[in-house]
């Protein structure tokens, strides 16, 4: 087995922006948006097969609602609130004030170095169907006038999982953000470390907390946000640093699953181990913030931290 670690220390170009601002929300579907709701229906379909199609069941009360009303909803049920994922672009555009993010320049360049199977095409294809280049997206941006740094992660990407690009591109965020003073805003959601990459992912662990750790020494604001699912690798490194801890409802984060644990300790877990609400009760996450407050909340946290105003 060749490990290739050569590449693993080979950084790119790590600052600087480049304007690509992102469409006005209202008329704009991305193509990982429309691989999970899509209302797409040809014209050979029986009536019950377009049903199917342009409506979903809330796994959560299970009422059956139109996929554009959810969509329009900020992907989560009008009846019970129930998040349902949502893609890192649509995410962003509810964050940042319009037309203000601008991606940071981090390009990493692909490598498999345990050689795994099939790993280029799956990542090729995944970068096709959702028109992001890895599991996170990172740039600057303004939230209700205040500049910060702000990094999405993506579940629909390799389930989010935190491969070498992953830790670099955080990695990065988290250091310009020191350099250049900035609030810090990282949306967490992953299965955890990238088992392609083998050790090579879990030493992103190590990377990415000893950014958040020097990032912090010298004052820096670190809001995390932690999304469903937030797991894993990522759950026990930066997910876990933040300043301000904020969650959304119901979101699972944890390190090992429910029933990994269950087998582990041979006991039966408490009702709603590992949500978000358990999480708070037991006091790892600070507040629990539904989608449609997310802006407002971290534009008061900033607005809070802030010395000078806008
Ligand atoms: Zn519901």
């Amino acid at each position: 087995m060749k490990l290739n670690v050569g590449n693993l220390f080979k950084r790119k170009e790590a600052e600087g922006t480049v304007v690509v601002n992102l469409k006005d929300a209202s008329s704009v579907t991305t193509k990982e948006e429309t691989s999970q709701v899509s209302t797409d229906v040809s014209n050979n379909k029986n009536e019950s097969e377009i049903i199917e199609e342009t409506t979903t069941t809330c796994p959560k009360c299970k009422q059956v609602f139109s996929k554009q009303e959810i969509k329009d909803n900020l992907n989560v049920c009008v009846a019970c609130g129930h998040h349902y994922v949502i893609s890192a672009d649509k995410r962003l555009r509810n964050l940042v004030d319009k037309g203000t993010f601008k991606p940071l320049k981090c390009k990493v360049a692909f490598t498999n170095p345990l050689e795994y199977p099939d790993y280029e095409d799956k990542i090729l294809s995944l970068q096709e169907k959702t028109g992001l280049d890895e599991a996170v997206l990172a740039g600057t941006a303004k939230i209700d006038g205040y500049d910060a740094v702000v990094a999405v992660m993506s579940s629909k990407f390799l389930m989010g999982s935190m491969g070498i690009a992953v830790g670099e591109k955080i990695t990065n965020a988290v250091e310009y953000a020191d350099k250049k003073k900035l609030p810090l805003i990282i949306f967490t959601a992953s299965g955890g470390a990238r088992m392609q990459e083998g050790i090579l992912s879990l030493m992103q662990m190590a990377k990415t907390s000893a950014a958040v750790e020097k990032f912090n020494n010298n004052g820096g604001l670190y809001i995390s946000v932690l999304t469903h699912p937030t797991t894993g690798g990522v759950t026990a490194s930066f997910a876990t640093l933040g300043d301000i801890t904020l969650a959304e409802p119901e979101a699972l984060i944890g390190f090992a699953g429910p029933r990994v644990i269950e087998q582990t300790i041979g006991q039966k877990l408490p009702e709603g181990f590992q949500r978000s609400e358990f999480l708070q009760e037991h006091g790892f996450v600070d507040q629990i913030v539904p989608r449609d407050k997310m802006r407002e909340t971290i534009a008061h946290i900033l607005r809070l931290h802030s010395k000078r105003g806008k």
